[in-house]
């Protein structure tokens, strides 16, 4: 190889990362969110001047020479070395979501569930006790009563909102409290602060799955919370149109995460983190819309006739209403609601009548979803594991869209005149 070969090599070698040029943080000051959401992260300049930062679709990074891995060796920011490790796409929407969240560090994974696994594999070992609200997402659970328990993990459950119960379940061995907020389907909202407080008393590590909230509407690390986890799927995302998830919170509490997803190969796809990069830039004005669909849609279902009941943080009758209010800016696109007299046929039958949602799990994008939740995440539950767990057969959960909101309010007066 000649030797302008190889100083093309090194420039090209450092020329992916910051260019050399400015590269601003838009964290100081006062810099509002919508702001952030575009610009935190990126470098001003990027490779050939593009204004988007490309998808490095490659397995591996070469050095230039010997001298350049040892120079590597000694920062190991400075640049990439294998695609299982790090990617220049994923640390560029790491930074921006850790600005985000106000973090100091974020970590990305290949799903929201590779980051609650990569999360907790990290964190426990036999013999350790993790208490966890029921509320939780299911596959939360289900990855720490089946995969830990057989690691000789040791899971307690309590009840969302109870803290005395959540006090009482703490032992010596614990070592994670583990939240989610607003949790699925009920929307219950966590009291952060009590959490925080307890983590702090017992000196326990507090995790919040913040993926319904978004830190467009709370962001749990100002109230004390040690780390956030996100499924980016749903609304960071926001199109439907990818998996990812992240974790964010300080270095020290992160490190042996980003030890472990290099490990086991957790991370996300260079394509998927372009896709994320590109949703996130209209976050906050599609967490406005969301804000504005759900609570419209909440207050028109709780005055209709035919609804028994509707679970929506921002009404003044849910449970947590004043917690909510106290904590969030918004309170979201989910929307949860009984049908009145109906068994789960009469119910399905005013999900098969709304012309706009789509029927489907997940939510969190700009197409409006409809789900049945025992027919959806509860297929698999006997009745009375159902009722045991709050899901009856008449309930329904919408995840708002980001379409008119008057469009969507006459579809469901619609739907429910059906039956
Ligand atoms: C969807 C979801 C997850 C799992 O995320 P995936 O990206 O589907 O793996 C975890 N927690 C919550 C609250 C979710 O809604």
């Amino acid at each position: 190889m000649d030797s302008q070969t190889r100083q093309e090599e090194q420039t090209q070698n450092t020329g992916t990362q910051d260019t050399g040029m400015q590269t601003r943080s838009l964290r100081s000051g006062n810099t509002g969110f919508s702001t952030l959401a575009v610009h935190a992260g990126e470098n001003r300049v990027k490779s050939n001047f593009s204004i988007t930062d490309p998808i490095f679709c490659t397995a591996t990074f070469t050095f230039a020479n010997t001298d350049a891995i040892l120079e590597y060796l000694k920062d190991r920011e400075s640049r990439e070395e294998y695609g299982r490790y790090g990617n220049p796409s994923e640390k560029i929407v790491e930074r921006k979501l850790a600005e985000l969240e106000g973090g100091e560090t974020a970590i990305l994974y290949g799903t929201g569930m590779a980051a609650v696994a990569g999360y907790l594999l990290a964190k426990v070992r036999a013999g350790d006790e993790i208490v966890l609200i029921d509320e939780c997402y299911h596959r939360t659970r289900e990855f720490c009563r089946e995969y830990l328990g057989r690691l000789g993990v040791v899971t307690k459950t309590v009840p969302a909102g109870d803290y005395e119960k959540m006090e009482q379940a703490i032992t010596p061995r614990t070592r994670l409290l583990i939240s989610e907020s607003p949790t699925n389907p009920h929307l219950s909202v966590i009291d952060y602060e009590r959490v925080a407080a307890l983590g702090k008393k017992y000196g326990i590590e507090t995790l919040i799955d913040s993926t319904i909230a978004t830190p467009y509407n709370v962001r749990p690390l100002e109230y004390g919370i040690d780390c956030v986890l996100h499924s980016c799927t749903k609304y960071l995302g926001g199109h439907n149109d990818l998996l990812a998830g992240v974790l964010v919170g300080s270095a020290t509490a992160l490190e042996a995460c980003r030890k472990l997803r290099g490990v086991m190969g957790l991370g996300p796809s260079p394509h998927n983190v372009y896709l994320l990069q590109r949703g996130l830039k209209t976050l906050a004005l599609r967490m406005e819309r969301h804000n504005h669909n759900g609570q419209a849609l909440a207050e028109f279902l709780e005055k209709h006739p035919r609804v028994e009941k509707v679970y929506y943080p921002g009404l003044p009758s849910h449970r947590d209403h004043l917690i909510a209010k106290r904590t969030m800016r918004g309170f979201g696109g989910l929307v949860t609601f009984l049908v009145k007299d109906a068994d789960w046929r009469q119910t399905a039958a005013v999900v098969d009548a709304v012309r706009i949602p789509r029927i489907g799990p997940s939510f969190g994008g700009v197409e409006s979803l409809i789900e049945q939740p025992m027919l959806m995440s509860y297929h698999d539950f006997a009745p009375e594991q159902r009722r045991a767990v709050g899901i009856p057969d008449n309930m329904i959960r919408v995840s708002c869209g980001i379409e008119n909101t008057e469009d969507l309010i006459a579809d469901f007066a619609q739907a429910l005149e059906k039956i």
